[in-house]
């Protein structure tokens, strides 16, 4: 399993968020759907856990990787209590269904643009809570529209490091270091805004179908 936890700068005090990719997605541009995104893909599943909150961001859309990442994670399915979906395609939530006791929180706006758009999980839009700001303690929502009208990105502060959870406001490393916007982007001229917000306040960048990578003064430094 392609677990990888975010390296810790400094001690972890016991208040603070801890960051685990459950495992990094991937994607191909053989077959692409505009609404469910790329058919040959997956999103990057991100477990934060703080003050006794169990957090999944994008649990993707292949049931047996998440349970894989979640089993390695010595997470059950049923002690979740809270999955963020950074944006509404497909390949980013439909394993949500394995999660029974999360509340699914999505930004207000992408949930208003899904819903409008016809949202073809009904019960997925059901289950939905709009969310403005605050997850958690040191987990904060900001909204960073441009692959969808209400796409957003989870800040997670972890031990004097900014960590960007960011769906797929970038793909992955490449599509950064080129500033290239996903290509099904509704908007690539926020899209590249994104990448100048990020490269200026984010230590860590989690794409949505790539392995987290680390940033240097701006510039992506390593893949983790
Ligand atoms: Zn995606």
């Amino acid at each position: 399993m392609d677990a990888v936890l975010i390296p810790i700068n400094s001690p972890l005090r016991a208040a603070e968020p801890r960051v685990a990719v459950l495992a990094a997605g991937y994607l191909s541009y053989d077959k692409y759907h505009p609404e469910w995104g790329q058919r040959s893909a997956n999103s990057t599943a991100t477990l934060i856990q703080v003050a006794g909150r169990t957090i999944v961001v994008d649990p993707g859309m292949d049931d047996a990787v998440l349970l894989a990442g979640l089993h390695a994670a010595a997470v059950a399915p049923e002690a979740v209590d809270t999955v963020f979906i950074t944006h509404t395609h497909g390949d980013h939530y439909r394993s949500a269904h394995l999660l029974p006791n999360a509340r699914l929180l999505c930004s207000g706006p992408e949930q208003n643009a899904w819903r409008a758009r016809g949202a073809p999980d009904k019960e997925l839009l059901g289950r939905m809570v709009p969310t403005l700001t605050g997850i958690a303690p040191g987990v904060r929502m900001v909204l960073t529209p441009g692959h969808t009208p209400g796409s957003a990105t989870l800040l997670v502060a972890q031990a004097g490091q900014l960590i960007a959870v960011v769906g797929d406001a970038v793909d992955s490393l490449d599509f950064f270091m080129r500033r290239e916007p996903s290509h099904n982007a509704a908007d690539p001229a926020a899209e590249r805004r994104n990448f100048q917000l990020f490269a200026s306040i984010a230590d860590v960048i989690v794409p949505g179908h790539g392995r987290p990578f680390r940033l240097e003064h701006g510039a992506p430094a390593a893949e983790l």
